[in-house]
């Protein structure tokens, strides 16, 4: 999963990116509305957390534009009591907004909701098989028992399991799954899916070759709960 922040305060920005990759995100920010409208243009991001109040385009005029053109789901962050700026960034085509100063915790679990809407796993659970991923609490279990997966290897097997059916290429993968300040090794990705085919089973992840990744999708519906 890989995330646009785009806040003019530093700080902010700065903690937000940090918070976001100790999540296992990847994460990519921007200082004003001009930078941060070029870069949702360039990226399919999954989610977009963009503060109303930017010099070069505020959030109005950035939600504006952007909705004539992607539904990349966005995330508002608002002044606290500014009811026309909430009124006005949901009209303009934000998904979900949170007021200044927010907890990390409820800005965590919003964004991961706003994921889950977008992929359409309304329960946040994926079943496949014997292996369930818990999207809520971004945690694994295979045959009930819960398996220890790193940050990165958590976010690659979701984005894998949310298109289950269709191969998903290398260069998607890169794109969703690595910042702009990472380097891409060729093999890193290669190291991730074996790291993940040995911890939940080697027929999890099907590679198709020259083509990508896949999950396949036979009779693996989400769980009734
Ligand atoms: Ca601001």
């Amino acid at each position: 999963m890989r995330i646009l922040i785009v806040e003019d305060e530093a700080d902010l920005r700065n903690g937000l990116l940090r918070l976001m990759r100790e999540e296992g995100y990847a994460a990519d920010g921007a200082a004003d509305g001009v930078e941060g409208y070029r870069k949702a243009l360039e990226c399919d991001y999954d989610a977009i957390i963009l503060d109303f109040m930017l010099p070069g385009m505020d959030g109005r005029e950035y939600l504006r534009r952007l909705r004539h053109i992607k539904r990349t789901p966005v995330m508002m962050l608002t002044a606290r009591n500014s009811v026309e700026d909430r009124v006005a960034g949901l009209d303009s085509g934000a998904d979900d907004y949170l007021a200044k100063p927010f907890v990390q915790q409820e800005l965590l679990a919003r964004l991961r909701a706003l994921i889950r809407r977008n992929y359409k796993t309304a329960t946040g659970a994926i079943n496949l098989g014997d292996v369930v991923i818990d999207t809520l609490a971004r945690r694994v279990t295979k045959a009930g028992h819960d398996e220890a997966v790193t940050g990165r290897e958590y976010s690659l097997l979701e984005f894998l399991a949310h298109r289950r059916g269709a191969v998903v290429t290398r260069s998607e993968l890169y794109a969703h799954l690595f910042d702009e300040n990472e380097d891409t090794l060729s093999n890193l990705l290669e190291v991730h899916v074996c790291n993940l085919r040995r911890k939940l089973g080697a027929d999890l992840i099907k590679t198709r070759r020259g083509a990508g990744y896949i999950i396949e999708a036979a009779d693996r519906d989400e769980p009734k709960v």
